[in-house]
């Protein structure tokens, strides 16, 4: 085990940009780096790379492709309040546990 830190964002979770310029800007999670505490997120900084070609799998020239961004900067969706929400935690009967919207109680999980 390493010590990454958990984020409170993963893979596929719809978020909202809460400051930078890309605030207010709603997007899926591509990947989510827990070492570094950031995360990419779907057309948000998206940066263009002028990119030299390598071989036949990569023709390169100018690309788009979003940077990650500190995951400090995003919160969770939520698709009941339909606004970006802090989150909860609660333990189900079985044992998972699973994140929560603070304001409305859904689950973000399963
Ligand atoms: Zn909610």
């Amino acid at each position: 085990m390493t010590t990454a830190k958990k984020l409170h964002v993963r893979h596929d979770d719809v978020v909202v940009v809460i400051s930078g310029t890309d605030k207010g800007k709603k997007g899926k999670v591509l990947s989510a780096y827990p070492k570094t505490g950031r995360v990419v997120v779907e057309g948000v900084r998206m940066v263009t790379k002028h990119q030299k070609p390598r071989n036949a799998g990569a023709p390169g020239g100018i690309i788009h492709k979003e940077a990650p961004i500190d995951a400090s900067k995003v919160l969770l969706l939520c698709s009941s309040c339909s606004r970006p929400v802090r989150q909860g935690y609660k333990i189900l009967e079985d044992g998972t546990k699973v994140r929560v919207c603070k304001r409305c109680g859904a689950s973000f999980d399963n």
